[in-house]
């Protein structure tokens, strides 16, 4: 037997004549970690993955270890090969995945790091099922959906309450109940819950009250058409939140309450609200943390002083969002413009960097395609600082670049994310250091000067799917530079990648001897990470992600420095 098949027979309890198949990760002990389920019915785009980090983030402000996790429906293995002007943005975490913009929301609002262990999707399930089989760990059983693919999304889940030690694990199931790509997720923690045991699991049934401009009043019928999938499937909801458009009337919620067995107490109203800051307020105000922490009769675990201290926290945040006493444009250029999804992460950057400024930062999306050299002067006349986003592929280049020399030229702000940083390193190199025929080899194969080229590490690989320069990485900070004051005089700091391309070592001394400083370079390799301009009040490019890192309470340097340098300009 090989190693892995001997630890899968132990650990699965399968033998030839039962028919029980549990895999629990070795050492895992039932009741310590609880899990919180949530689920989407009637409609997809309500708003799970921000219910569900609002919740976690209560009850990690009551001193309570919380780790989510997403399941998705998709056979992709990540989220990497989406198109993010039909997904959103891709999320990518330190450990190099790369995830659903969910997993931004939950990175920020629990100010956690997550990994690999806190996403999966349906090709993941799969895929070790299917790695399983060919290794003869399933002891000549056939192999099927229950229980060896809804065993391995209960492991998955297990793992990662063991590895996170959390007294919490929040389980998203994306999409909604009664999809055919998600119903073993629901299949394999309804027996979840039974394995585990009274008061460990507590479900939460995320569901929408229609109100009909022409009816005027709250209907509530899908919503108990989707609860009652959900209990066909063998899951009694334990709390019914109802998202609508305005507060959910008695009526409806009574409704619910009878219709879903669930009690009027447990049957909130989750209607619209001005910003996703309030909603932890929200959830707190009507008791939904509570109601979930009796459920899981973990009370003795928490720590009040730790939450008043927390909450604390957050309210003087909270103080601050709608008392800005200025107000900046910043314009950002990209091809995703008409989907606000696609930029999820910057959108949030520049929101933290603008209300720890007391200022609130207004957007003008600017399509690339339409901007030249001569009317770059016109599309950003209204704009107090510019940033050119990360993005593949040739389309509106010239447009970014054109963007780039008139911020360059005019001193206005300038931010550049990744291909924002290579456009800068092109721009400077045509117009400042005389290579009039720069470029980049991934939008022109047989560029005469290609300033950014791939990576050498990345000619040798084939397919798309997980292999670019993925992840946390360390960027050595120069000392005495706009980078090492922006991180208060840090001499390395932690930064995440997504790109193939970079700029070309050859050309490094050429560039610098033009003026340009690289304030942030890899460790080891030559590599430039950050780049600025001296004597311009704020021009830096960025071959990381920053947006990425950015936290409500603690908004991302360049995002700050970036919102600052607009207010002084426009001042
Ligand atoms: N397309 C560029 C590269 O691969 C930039 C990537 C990005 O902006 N994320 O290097």
């Amino acid at each position: 037997m090989t190693d892995s098949k001997e630890i899968f027979a132990k650990i699965s309890g399968a033998t030839q004549d039962n028919e029980y198949f549990l895999p629990l990760p070795r050492g895992y002990k039932k009741g310590k970690t609880r899990y919180v389920i949530v689920m989407g019915t009637v409609m997809s785009g309500l708003g799970k993955g921000i219910f569900s980090s609002c919740l976690a983030k209560l009850l990690q402000d009551k001193g309570l270890k919380v780790a989510p996790i997403k399941l998705e429906g998709y056979l992709n293995i990540d989220s990497g090969t989406l198109n993010p002007f039909r997904h959103g943005e891709v999320f990518v975490l330190d450990d190099g995945m790369e995830t659903d913009m969910d997993l931004g929301t939950y990175e920020r609002m629990l100010d956690q790091n997550l990994s690999r262990a806190n996403f999966s999707t349906s090709g993941q399930i799969y895929s070790s099922v299917l790695h399983k089989e060919r290794h003869g760990d399933y002891l000549g059983r056939d192999v099927q959906m229950i229980p060896h693919v809804t065993g391995e999304v209960k492991l998955k889940l297990r793992q990662l309450a063991m590895g996170s030690d959390a007294d919490v694990v929040f389980v998203e199931i994306g999409g909604t109940v009664g999809d055919l790509e998600n119903a073993f997720y629901i299949e394999a923690i309804r027996e979840l819950a039974y394995e585990e045991g009274p008061n460990s699991t507590c479900f939460v049934a995320l569901t929408y009250i229609l109100e009909p401009r022409t009816l005027g009043e709250q209907k509530s019928k899908a919503a108990q058409l989707g609860v009652k999938q959900l209990m066909q499937m063998g899951i009694q909801p334990d709390i019914i939140a109802c998202r609508a458009e305005n507060p959910v009337s008695e009526q409806a919620r009574q409704k619910m309450s009878v219709f879903g067995n669930v009690p009027f107490e447990r049957v909130f109203s989750m209607h619209d609200s001005a910003s996703i800051y309030s909603i932890p307020g929200m959830l707190r105000d009507c008791g939904l943390d509570f109601e979930v922490i009796k459920m899981l009769k973990i009370e003795d675990r928490i720590n009040l002083r730790h939450e008043r201290k927390e909450w604390g926290r957050w309210c003087d945040f909270m103080d601050k969002i709608g008392r800005e006493n200025q107000e900046v444009t910043i314009g950002i250029t990209g091809k995703y413009t008409s989907v606000r999804d696609s930029y999820a992460s910057i959108l949030n950057a520049l929101e933290h960097a603008g209300i720890q400024s007391g200022c609130r930062v207004q957007i003008k999306w600017i399509e690339t395609t339409d901007v030249t050299g001569e009317n770059a002067a016109e599309c950003l006349r209204d704009v107090d600082g510019i940033i050119v986003p990360g993005g593949f592929g040739m389309r509106g280049m010239e447009g970014k670049i054109a963007c780039v020399q008139y911020a360059r030229e005019n001193g206005v702000p300038y931010l550049g994310l990744c291909l924002g940083f290579q456009a800068a390193v092109i721009e400077f190199a045509r117009n400042v250091c005389g290579l009039t025929k720069a470029g980049s080899r991934e939008i022109d194969q047989q560029c005469p000067e290609p300033v950014i080229d791939i990576l050498p590490e990345q000619k040798k690989i084939e397919g798309l799917g997980g292999n670019m320069r993925l992840g946390g990485q360390d960027v050595e900070i120069k000392t005495d530079t706009m980078a090492w004051r922006l991180f208060g005089k840090a001499e390395s700091v932690r930064m995440r990648f997504r790109h193939r391309y970079e700029v070309d070592p050859r050309y490094i001394e050429t560039l610098e001897r033009g003026g340009m400083v690289f304030s942030g370079k890899a460790p080891n390799q030559p590599i430039m990470q950050i780049l600025e301009i001296p004597g311009h009040p704020f021009f830096m490019g960025t071959q990381a992600h920053p947006e990425l890192t950015s936290r409500p309470l603690r908004p991302h340097p360049m995002f700050a420095g970036l919102v600052r340098a607009a207010m002084n300009k426009k001042a």
